[in-house]
């Protein structure tokens, strides 16, 4: 398995869990870019949004409810988070499994296009 993500789904690579489910798992970027800063991964291996199919609905759904959670898990959904989903490279995709990223926890999160 190359995937990075599912390596660390599978536990083969530790990670700062932050929420877990049966589908998903949600836990500290290695390189945070805000003082909150939460990758929400799908445990299916989703390459690109392009991938997804109907039967993904329920799972892409999930990954907002669960954004939604650690937000206030972390107590920045009163001042505003960010959501992130960089999908291909010319976006900034590194890690090619789909995954949103969290951002929060200082009063500014900067110009719409940047980290
Ligand atoms: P992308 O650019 O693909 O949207 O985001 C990938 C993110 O994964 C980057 O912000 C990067 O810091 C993070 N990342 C890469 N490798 C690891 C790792 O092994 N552990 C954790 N916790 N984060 C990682
Ligand atoms: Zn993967």
């Amino acid at each position: 398995m190359d995937c990075i993500f599912c390596r660390i789904i599978a536990g083969e690579i530790p990670s700062e869990k932050v929420l877990e489910t049966d589908e998903i798992l949600a836990f500290r970027d290695i390189n945070p870019a805000a003082p909150e800063h939460i990758l929400i991964v799908p445990k299916k291996h989703i390459q690109y949004l392009e991938d997804a199919t109907g039967s993904d609905i329920e799972i892409l759904g999930k990954l907002f409810l669960t954004a939604r959670d650690i937000a206030k898990l972390l107590s920045v959904e009163k001042n505003g988070y960010r959501l992130i989903l960089n999908n291909g490279k010319a976006a900034g995709q590194e890690v090619f499994h789909l995954h949103l990223h969290l951002l929060g926890g200082k009063e500014s999160l900067g110009p719409m296009l940047t980290r």
